[in-house]
């Protein structure tokens, strides 16, 4: 029988609709034999709020802040009881909420007298999201006849004590995974748990930074030994680009964890990056699903994908980016430059996405922020520095362009229209990347998938969905 994680992410989870979607699910992968392990979201929305009435409180703002959680406080009662409709399961589930969010509103009660919010408090506070959520599910399960047992994750997931971004301590996961979860699987029960928390040695509470709970997944997938990790979300799976964009865009069957990594770094919104390794150490498939659409087939990321006849699988796109330009004719047959370059960055905490330098300038995107100023003031130390924002970087990503040549040109020829700004062609040799104007991102990607989608690998892609598309009448 095989193990399956399956990770439901906030929209899956969002309301009773939802939950209802997804304890069915379950219960189908129950019925033919499967043995699940499952991990969820907050409900959709719920770790920002929270968020939210944690700045309120620290900024003194008590009523504000009380006033979030008691909107959160009713929507999950709301949810619990819309649920669970056997009287005392549901009063014994409507007190555990009210305990919950009473404890919360202590907290933030003690924020807004501290008026200081630490990182530590702030993963307290967010940890509450997948707490209450992964009990209104546990419930719901137990009720629709799925033996589900509610495991705190925090007692599985052990982390190192950088809060907000913990780093996960592998070898002690494993170990609680066999301990706590093993023992619950094979006596027949389907642990359920809330992602994206955790906590460190100590038993602080600690998470593992936003969209962690694919990150969870992968953990339990990982010290498991899964047969699969499975991402239930609300699309399709990995598209070959932003369908809103593109209405050609196709599912992309099939595509290995290398390429998965790039385009989850590019803003592909679909997984967790981090996802991918836990997977990767130990060969497990991760399919990513659509909770809405059960019976389509997602998409499968695996090890080795399988040669496929285009060169790329997909094309994804991130904007808000600034280039900043560093010019210095010092830079001529100096060594040294660039780390002194990068300790600015570093210095500011700035994540560097491209660079590309010739030699008396170096380019560098990031993330448009409001650091720029600080930075380029620290660089014009050492050069002349210019720095402009709404910049898109547009990532072409696929295995087959690995030593196949004359890609580049047909790249640029289909975008001969558009002005780039900067070019790389990634040293893992499985990405084309470049940077052009925000404004130009859209049509950029159009003619990219024009030009290199048209007659797509039934292997790799969907393309049964897209005839179906093209022949549906239009609503
Ligand atoms: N609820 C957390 C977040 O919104 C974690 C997750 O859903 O993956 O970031
Ligand atoms: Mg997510």
């Amino acid at each position: 029988m095989s193990l399956v994680v399956m990770k439901f992410g906030g929209t899956s989870v969002e309301d009773p609709a939802a939950i209802n979607r997804t304890a069915a699910i379950v219960a189908g992968r129950v019925a033919m034999g499967n043995l699940p392990v499952v991990v969820v979201s907050a409900l959709a929305k719920v770790t920002d709020q929270l968020l939210r009435a944690a700045s309120c409180a620290a900024k003194g703002d008590r009523t504000g802040a009380l006033a979030i959680s008691s909107r959160l406080r009713s929507r999950h009662r709301d949810t619990a009881c819309a649920l669970i409709k056997n009287p005392a399961e549901s009063a014994a589930l409507v007190t555990l909420i009210d305990q919950k969010f009473d404890s919360l509103d202590e907290i933030l009660r003690g924020l807004a007298a501290i008026l200081e919010l630490t990182p530590r408090i702030s993963d307290l506070v967010v940890s509450y999201g997948e707490r209450i959520s992964s009990r209104i599910v546990a419930a719901t399960f137990c009720e629709r006849g799925i033996a589900a047992a509610h495991v705190d994750a925090r007692d599985v997931i052990v982390t190192d004590s950088q809060f907000q971004k913990a780093v996960p301590q592998d070898s002690i996961i494993e170990k609680r995974a066999a301990e706590m979860l093993r023992p619950l699987i094979e006596h027949g029960k389907v642990p359920v748990m809330g992602g994206f928390i955790a906590s460190n040695e100590a038993g602080i509470t600690t998470t593992l930074g936003r969209g962690g709970s694919d990150f969870t997944g992968a953990l339990v997938g990982g010290a498991l030994s899964a047969s699969a990790i499975e991402i239930w979300t609300d699309v399709d799976g990995i598209m070959t680009c932003d369908p809103r964009v593109c209405p050609e865009a196709l599912r992309v069957k099939v595509i290995s964890f290398e390429e998965a990594a790039e385009l989850a770094y590019f803003g592909a919104k679909v997984l967790h990056p981090a996802t991918i390794l836990p997977a990767v150490k130990k060969n497990i498939p991760v399919l990513v699903l659509n909770s809405r659409n059960p019976t389509n087939d997602g998409t499968r990321i695996i090890s080795l994908a399988p040669h496929c006849k285009s060169p790329f699988k997909s094309i994804a796109v991130k904007k808000k980016l600034s280039i900043i330009d560093v010019v210095a004719s010092r830079m001529l047959m100096t060594h040294g430059y660039l780390s002194e370059i990068f300790a600015i960055f570093d210095k500011h905490q700035c994540p560097v996405d491209m660079v590309s330098t010739s030699e008396v300038s170096v380019s560098l995107t990031v993330d448009s922020n409001d650091k720029l100023p600080a930075i380029a003031a620290d660089l014009s130390q050492l050069a002349d520095v210019k720095y402009e924002g709404k910049k898109a970087l547009v990532c072409m990503v696929g295995e087959d362009i690995r030593g196949q040549s004359g890609i580049a040109a047909q790249v640029f020829a289909a975008i001969r229209h558009i002005n780039v700004r900067m070019i790389s062609q990634g040293a893992s040799e499985i990405n084309m990347s470049f940077m052009i104007e925000e404004e130009d991102a859209e049509e950029a990607v159009r003619s990219l998938h024009a030009a290199f989608f048209q007659n797509p690998d039934p292997a790799i892609f969907d393309v049964e969905a897209q005839k179906g598309q093209l022949l549906a009448p239009s609503s």
